[in-house]
């Protein structure tokens, strides 16, 4: 009986196209049938008889890519065609990266018109929200009138630090560097105007996502040679979280490279130790699983939050910086990172962690965000969420976040897995906006995230291609 009710849910979702059908349950464990991996164990059966009902609801809804605007379906569908055929996807990575650096007025993407307006036909709306307030504030009109909770609003400036010469450049160097030596920094003003004009934009229950490094050279100096930041840096940040409360809105603090990485979470940490006074997180930290320190970062910052009573924000991702990072300071394979992201979020989700929750010791409040594409991480997390409020155990709030552009069948297919009482999953998407030029570098990344997730990339792609077929078969039938 346990066993038949445990089933019944994952089976409805996998046909319903919510989760793939490379998942089955094994033994009362979701288990991914490719690789292996147990993911989580099954919920009780009273929360697994909740769980049908609610997933039974997500069998019989609709396709989750039904709700893209049918100009949306047509350009996903082009940037996935071309990022799931590598003899496409290699020489238009190759373009965008030749691209990034400065190559005079002709080469320009926001001076050559032939440059900009193909680039922006085609890779930059799919993945960015525009490159002024008006066009900003229609993408984030249509990304909620899908359902979707809130959008997460970053704006891209930010600062990259080649590896392999340990050169910094700005996306946007508009500025000369005399000017960074006078006593008000032109970047961190720069930088403040543009954070502060990215949360008008902001509706409430939405999320703002500093770039901190955008603040330029006398910041990410600062923040590699483990000094305080300027307190111009100190003042417009805190101005910034003091806007973003006003809007009822929240805080996600981007994690950058490990170079910038402890100064990053310090600064967010005296954030928090501000505004997520009142039994809610404001301002979240992120933390990336595949550094192998991660979950002892965690512990300790945890142990801040205990000892100083406020809330812990914690918003998870696996990492972004795999070729200019470190390599011995990342997981030796994907797997480990997997396990890595999986055993944190189960440990705060049952809030029991690294002897937190354990023998008397109390789990400080945390608010948990998790920013991933891993369809098997989010359906696992989910579950366990659900399955323990149904059981009346302790858990935190949980959210989800994906990058515009990408993995709507995630978006889409958690807002489907709705709870007893018809309440979808808090699901935001990721909207970066900026000028051509100050976006190239985030275009960059996306793009090659797409190659190295091949598979994912692929079904993302079939699922488009279904849809499309779907609509034109219901226009002629
Ligand atoms: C809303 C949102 C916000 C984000 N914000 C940030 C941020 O602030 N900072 C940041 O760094 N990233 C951020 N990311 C990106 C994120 O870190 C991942 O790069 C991306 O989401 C892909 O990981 P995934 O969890 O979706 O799953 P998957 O596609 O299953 O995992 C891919 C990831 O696994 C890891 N990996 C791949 N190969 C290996 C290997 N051989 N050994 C070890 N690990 C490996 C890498 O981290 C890689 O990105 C964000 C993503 C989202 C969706």
């Amino acid at each position: 009986m346990s066993n038949l009710l445990c089933r019944t849910p994952v089976a409805q979702r996998a046909r319903s196209g919510v989760i793939p059908r490379s998942f089955v349950v094994f033994d009362g464990s979701l288990r991914n049938s490719s690789t292996g991996t147990t993911l989580e164990k099954a919920p009780s059966i009273s929360s697994s008889i909740t769980t049908a009902r609610a997933t039974a609801k997500a069998a019989t809804a609709p396709p989750a890519h039904s709700v893209l605007p049918t100009k949306t379906l047509l350009r996903s569908l082009l940037v996935t065609t071309i990022s799931s055929h590598r003899a496409l996807l290699v020489p238009c990575l190759s373009i965008l990266s030749f691209l990034t650096k400065p190559r005079g007025t002709l080469l320009d993407v926001d001076r050559n018109p032939v440059i900009h307006w193909f680039l922006k036909k085609t890779f930059y709306d799919h993945f960015c929200a525009g490159e002024g307030e008006s066009q900003v504030r229609d993408t984030i009109g249509q990304i909620k009138s899908t359902g979707l909770r809130g959008v997460i609003l970053t704006y891209a400036r930010e600062t990259v630090q080649d590896s392999s010469t340990n050169q910094t450049k700005f996306a946007n160097n508009k500025v000369s560097q005399n000017e960074t030596d006078t006593q008000s920094c032109e970047y961190i003003q720069a930088w403040r105007e543009g954070v502060l004009k990215t949360v008008d934009m902001l509706g409430e229950g939405d999320f703002l996502a500093p770039k901190l490094t955008g603040a330029g050279p006398k910041v990410t100096e600062a923040f590699s040679s483990g000094q305080p930041v300027p307190a111009q840096m100190f003042e417009a940040l805190d101005e910034i979280c003091q806007r973003v409360v006003e809007k009822n809105a929240r805080l996600l603090m981007d994690a950058e490279q490990h170079s910038f990485l402890g100064g990053i979470h310090n600064l967010t940490l005296d954030m928090m130790r501000k505004y997520n006074q009142n039994g809610k997180a404001v301002v979240y930290n992120t933390y990336q699983a595949y550094l192998k320190s991660t979950p002892s970062t965690i512990a300790a910052h945890m142990q801040i939050a205990d000892q100083e009573g406020f809330t812990f924000g914690l918003k998870l991702v696996r990492g972004a910086y795999m070729r200019s990072d470190p390599r011995h300071l990342i997981h030796d394979t994907k797997q480990d990172t997997d396990n890595a992201y999986n055993s944190i979020v189960r440990g705060v989700l049952q809030q029991r962690y690294q002897g937190f929750g354990e023998n008397g010791r109390r789990f400080p409040t945390t608010d948990l965000f998790l920013a991933t594409h891993n369809i098997e991480s989010a359906v696992a997390a989910h579950e366990l969420h659900q399955a323990r409020l149904q059981a009346g155990l302790p858990t935190g709030r949980v959210e989800f976040g994906q990058l515009m552009g990408m993995a709507d069948g995630v978006s889409f297919g958690l807002l489907q897995l709705k709870d007893q009482h018809n309440v979808a999953p808090g699901v935001y998407k990721c909207l970066t906006w900026g000028s051509m030029g100050e976006c190239l570098g985030y275009l960059v990344r996306r793009a090659a995230e797409n190659r190295d997730a091949v598979s994912r990339t692929m079904t993302e792609h079939l699922a488009l291609k279904a849809e499309v077929k779907r609509r034109v078969r219901a226009v002629f039938w």
